[in-house]
C-alpha cells in the first residue's frame, strides 16, 4: 500500500461545502467518542460493524455520504482500542482549539484522470497536477491543513525497490546534539533550514498572527519529513545492515525540551524500517541500555554514565587507553550488538 497526496484546487463553492462537512463531522466525533466512553462504564462494548451502524440513516440528513459519516465512526473507534491497548492516548474532544481537519472516503475512488478526480458527495474536483502511482485507489481522504486542502490517496500497489549502492553495516546512535552519529564517524547535523524555521516561528509565536504561526509548524513537518525522507533512503542504499540505537530518548528529551522532541527520530525509525524492506536491508533495532558506557575497542564498561554524563563529548578509556568520541563510540557498540558479535561485557559482576 503506497500513499499519495495531491493538493487541491476547490472552488469557492466546494471548499465552503468541505468546510461545512468538517463542522458537522466534528459532532459526529465527538459524540462517538462521548458514547464509547460512557457506554463502556456501563459495560455495553461495540464490534467495529455494530458502531460504524449506529448513525446509518444519518448521512442523508446531514447531506454528507454515509460511508463518510461511518468513516468517522471507524476513526473514533480506532482511536479508543489503541487507547484501551495502550497504544495510544486518551482521544480528544474537537472544537475551536482542536479542529478536526480530516474528512475520510472509506470506499475505493475511481483513478483520477488528467488533473481531476470524482469524489463522492461533491462531484469533480481538480488538483495541481502530479504523477501519481499507478494501482487500484483503495481509499481516501481529505485532509486541511494551514496552505490548503489536500486529497489523501491509499493505492494498491507495490513500492518500489531501492537500488544499492554500496554494500555498508552501519550503527546509528541518535542524538541530541547532532540528529544522528553513524559508527562510520559521521555526524549528520539537523539541516540549517530546520534552524530558520524554528527562528521565524518562535517570532511568529510572539505575534498575534495564528495563521502565520500554522503554515510555519507545516513547512517545519515538511521539511523535517523531506529530510527524513532523504536521509533513510541514503542510508538504505549504502547499508547491508542497519543497527539502530533505540535510545531513551522520552527521558532525555523531558530534561532537555524541544530539541530532541523535535528531530522526528520516531519518524525517521519508521522511514528506515520500511525502506529497509524495499531495499532488502536487514534493519535491527537495538536496546542500548550500556552502548555509551562500553569501550568499543576493549569492552570494559569505562564511559560516562546515563543522564550525568551526558555532558561528558569524549573521554579516555581506562581500561585500554583509547581516546573515545562518545556517539561514535555508541553507534560501533550499537553495530556490534546488533550485528550479533557484541562483546561480553567483563565488568557485569563489578
Ligand atoms: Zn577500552
Amino acid at each position: 500500500m503506497i500513499q499519495a497526496q495531491v493538493k487541491l484546487r476547490l472552488n469557492v463553492i466546494q471548499s465552503s461545502l468541505l468546510d461545512g462537512w468538517l463542522f458537522m463531522l466534528t459532532g459526529v466525533w465527538n459524540w462517538a467518542i462521548r458514547k464509547i466512553e460512557n457506554d463502556s462504564k456501563g459495560g455495553i462494548y461495540y464490534t467495529p460493524k455494530g458502531f460504524q451502524n449506529l448513525l446509518s440513516d444519518h448521512g442523508k440528513k446531514m447531506g454528507i455520504p454515509s460511508h463518510t459519516v461511518q468513516g468517522m465512526l471507524v476513526m473514533a473507534y480506532t482511536a479508543w482500542k489503541r487507547c484501551f491497548k495502550k497504544i495510544g492516548g486518551k482521544p480528544k474532544l474537537k472544537g475551536m482549539r482542536n479542529k478536526l481537519n480530516s474528512i475520510p472516503f472509506p470506499d475505493p475512488i475511481r483513478s483520477p484522470e488528467k488533473n481531476h478526480v470524482k469524489l463522492p458527495g461533491i462531484g469533480t474536483v481538480r488538483f495541481h497536477k502530479q504523477d501519481i502511482p499507478v494501482g487500484k485507489i483503495k481509499c481516501g481522504r481529505i485532509v486541511k491543513r494551514a496552505s490548503g486542502w489536500y486529497l489523501c490517496l491509499f493505492i494498491d500497489a507495490e513500492r518500489k525497490a531501492i537500488e544499492r549502492k554500496t554494500d555498508g553495516a552501519i550503527g546509528i546512535d541518535p542524538g541530541f546534539m547532532d540528529l544522528l552519529t553513524t559508527s562510520d564517524g559521521e555526524k549528520i547535523q539537523h539541516p540549517k533550514e530546520l534552524h530558520q524555521s524554528a527562528k521565524r516561528l518562535a517570532q511568529a509565536q510572539r505575534g498575534i498572527n495564528r495563521k502565520l504561526v500554522a503554515r510555519l509548524h507545516e513547512r517545519i513537518q515538511n521539511q523535517r519529513k523531506d529530510r527524513n525522507h532523504k536521509l533513510s533512503l541514503r542510508l538504505v542504499q549504502e547499508n547491508i545492515v542497519i543497527c539502530f540505537s533505540k535510545d531513551n530518548i522520552k527521558g532525555i528529551a523531558k530534561k532537555f525540551g524541544k530539541s530532541v522532541a523535535s528531530s522526528g527520530h520516531a519518524q525517521l525509525r519508521s522511514m528506515l524500517e520500511y525502506k529497509s524492506r524495499a531495499g532488502g536491508t536487514q534493519y535491527v533495532q537495538v536496546a542500548s541500555k550500556n552502548s555509551t558506557r562500553i569501550c568499543s575497542t576493549c569492552g570494559s564498561l569505562t564511559g560516562p554514565t546515563g543522564l550525568a554524563g551526558l555532558s561528558v563529548r569524549d573521554w579516555e578509556c581506562s581500561a585500554c587507553g583509547t581516546h573515545l568520541d562518545r556517539d561514535v563510540n555508541a553507534a560501533i557498540n550499537t553495530l556490534n550488538i546488533g550485528a550479533g558479535t557484541a562483546h561480553e561485557v567483563r565488568c557485569h559482576a563489578a
